[in-house]
């Protein structure tokens, strides 16, 4: 039974702690925030459950709680304003990262470490560097959210349990992101030919779908944050299942974000690509074949989180 530590207790880790406690896959969650008697509520909020939860220790406080854990969840940082972009959280979000690094290296030496904080791609890549970890044990959340809502609108139009539909965003978690329309699939079949054989409307799912995914997907964050403020329960469910898929050692596979080694010619960016997890991390990536114009979108996605790599790294040597 594994001990998970989840740095910042704000909305995401807060609500990331209440997810994990339900599951059953950790005898201890430890909260670490700046704001100790935050961490703590939060901590002791979840714990008043215990009766009726899985048997978990859940704690709060400073870093001293993070001590030993197997994964680390990185959820501290700056969430966006409305009308901000994740892009902008950069120059606020690095230097936490570098703290927080710092102490994740020296207390928990062996966890694997789960970036969710914003921009997750940019952070990711600079927290492989900030902890000395190998990168197979340092990776973002990616576009595991994303693919969810994917998943979701195609749900919502073809009235299919979003669980029996395949269908992944690619790329960075943020503007430059791609869904990879042509693996996607229901039963086997891509949407053209499930749309031919559903008969269920004169709508063609590609072209519906394609049209709906600025405001369904890559704007979606943009939209629950003008109406509420912040999102952070759908982001909590995927960390659930990128952590139950590591700890348990899964091997199953998720659009995380981690550091590429020459797959589409592309290297030294973290950016989300299917990656097969397990108790090491992340196991492989899985380069899926792409069409001509997916293929230049995740190039020119790589190029955008690239550039914020220079930023942050401008940063951190003025
Ligand atoms: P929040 O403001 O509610 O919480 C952030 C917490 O971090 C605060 O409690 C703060 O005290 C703490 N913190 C700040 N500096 C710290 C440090 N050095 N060490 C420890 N704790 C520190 O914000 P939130 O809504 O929880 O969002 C957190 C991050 O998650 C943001 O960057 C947001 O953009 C991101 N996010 C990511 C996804 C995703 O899919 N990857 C989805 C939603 C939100």
């Amino acid at each position: 039974m594994a001990k998970i530590a989840i740095i910042g207790a704000g909305q995401v880790g807060a609500s990331c702690a209440f997810a994990l406690a339900q599951t059953g896959l950790a005898r201890q969650i430890a909260l670490a925030d700046v704001r100790e008697d935050k961490a703590r509520g939060e901590a002791l909020d979840i714990a008043h459950g215990a009766a009726l939860l899985p048997s978990v220790r859940v704690e709060g406080g400073g870093y001293e709680v993070i001590d030993e854990a197997d994964l680390a969840v990185m959820t501290a940082g700056a969430n966006q304003a409305p009308g901000e972009s994740r892009r902008d959280l950069l120059q606020k979000n690095i230097a936490i990262l570098r703290a927080a690094a710092g102490e994740i290296a020296r207390r928990a030496p062996r966890a694997v470490l789960l970036v969710v904080a914003n921009p997750v791609d940019a952070l990711t890549r600079a927290a492989i560097k900030a902890t000395g970890f190998p990168p197979a044990r340092v990776l973002g959340s990616g576009t595991v959210l994303d693919s969810l809502r994917l998943r979701f609108m195609l749900s919502e139009h073809t009235g299919i349990d979003a669980s029996s539909i395949h269908a992944c965003v690619l790329g960075e978690h943020g503007e430059s992101e791609l869904p990879a329309w042509s693996s996607m699939s229901i039963a086997g079949m891509t949407l053209e030919e499930y749309c031919n054989d559903c008969g269920g409307c004169d709508a063609r799912l590609p072209e519906v779908m394609r049209a709906a995914f600025d405001r369904e997907v890559r704007r979606a964050a943009e939209r629950v944050i003008a109406w509420k403020g912040a999102t952070f329960y759908a982001v909590a469910v995927a960390v659930r299942r990128i952590a139950q898929a590591i700890l348990r050692d899964e091997r199953s596979i998720l659009t995380v974000s981690s550091l590429l080694e020459g797959e589409y010619g592309l290297e030294n960016v973290c950016l989300s690509l299917p990656c097969v997890l397990g108790r090491a991390g992340v196991l492989r990536r899985i380069p899926v074949k792409l069409a001509a114009d997916e293929l230049a979108a995740l190039r020119a996605s790589a190029d955008a989180i690239m550039a914020m790599d220079a930023n942050a790294e401008r940063s951190f040597c003025p």
